[in-house]
C-alpha cells in the first residue's frame, strides 16, 4: 500500500516467550486507588470510573525517558499494564478475565502542571498525560504464564528511595470490573492496553532521577530521566 505520507509503524512491545504484543489503544483509569484519591484532593467512595487516553506511541521500551517540554512538574504514577487479547463490547465482568492476553508493569507518567491546569479550566487532560514517551512499560507476560493477577506488592523506587507502595488488591476498581466498564462505552480490541491506576505517593522526578517499579509476579520496570 501507498501512502501519501510514511505510515507510522506498529509499536510492539516484547512478550515473555512469545511474539510481540501490537498496541492499538492505550486506556488509562483515574484515581482507582483509595489512598492517591484522597492525596489529590477527592472522595473515592463517591466516584464511579473514569477514563483517559495515550496514544499507542507514547509506549516507550526503553531505559531512558527524555524529560519532556513544556513542564516544570514531571510526576510518576506506577501502574500494572493489562493487555487485552480478546474484544468485545459489553463484556459481563465475570467473563472479563477471557480477554485479557497478559500483563506488564507501567508508568503513566504525568505533567502536573498541565493537567492541573486543565482540570481548573474544565480542559482535557491530553497535553498533561499523552505526551511523547509518556507510557514507560516492561515487556508482557502472557495469563497463561503469569496467572490472572488481582494482588501482590506493587512499588516504586526513585533512587533507590521507596515513593509509591500499595498492593494490587488495594484498587478500588478490579480489572474485570475495569473491563466491564471500558467495553460498555467503547469495543475494546486486541491490541489495547489498560493502566489499571497509581497508588499513593505520586511525586516529581528529575533529569538523572532512576525509576524502578516493580509489581509481584512481573517485569521489572527501570528507567531513567535524561
Ligand atoms: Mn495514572
Amino acid at each position: 500500500m501507498r501512502y501519501a505520507v510514511p505510515a507510522p509503524e506498529i509499536v510492539a512491545i516484547p512478550v515473555d516467550g512469545g511474539d510481540p504484543f501490537p498496541v492499538r489503544r492505550v486506556y488509562c483509569v483515574g484515581r482507582n486507588y483509595a489512598a492517591h484519591a484522597r492525596e489529590m484532593g477527592h472522595d473515592p467512595d463517591r466516584e464511579e470510573p473514569f477514563f483517559f487516553m495515550k496514544p499507542a506511541d507514547a509506549i516507550l521500551l526503553a531505559k531512558t525517558m527524555p524529560y519532556p517540554p513544556q513542564t516544570k512538574d514531571l510526576h510518576h504514577e506506577l501502574e500494572m499494564v493489562v493487555a487485552i487479547g480478546k474484544g468485545g463490547s459489553d463484556i459481563p465482568p465475570e467473563k472479563a478475565l477471557e480477554h485479557v492476553f497478559g500483563y506488564g508493569v507501567g508508568l503513566d507518567m504525568t505533567r502536573r502542571d498541565l493537567q492541573a491546569e486543565a482540570k481548573k479550566l474544565g480542559r482535557p487532560w491530553d497535553f498533561g498525560k499523552g505526551f511523547d514517551h509518556s507510557a514507560p512499560c516492561t515487556s508482557l507476560v502472557p495469563a497463561a504464564k503469569c496467572g490472572h493477577i488481582s494482588k501482590g506488592r506493587i512499588e516504586l523506587k526513585v533512587n533507590g528511595e521507596t515513593r509509591q507502595k500499595s498492593d494490587v488488591s488495594m484498587l478500588i476498581w478490579s480489572v474485570p470490573e475495569l473491563i466491564a466498564k471500558i467495553s460498555q462505552s467503547m469495543r475494546l480490541e486486541p491490541g489495547d492496553l489498560i493502566f489499571s491506576g497509581t497508588p499513593e505517593g505520586v511525586a516529581a522526578v528529575k533529569k538523572g532521577d532512576k525509576l524502578h517499579g516493580h509489581v509481584d509476579g512481573l517485569p521489572e520496570l527501570e528507567v531513567t530521566i535524561v
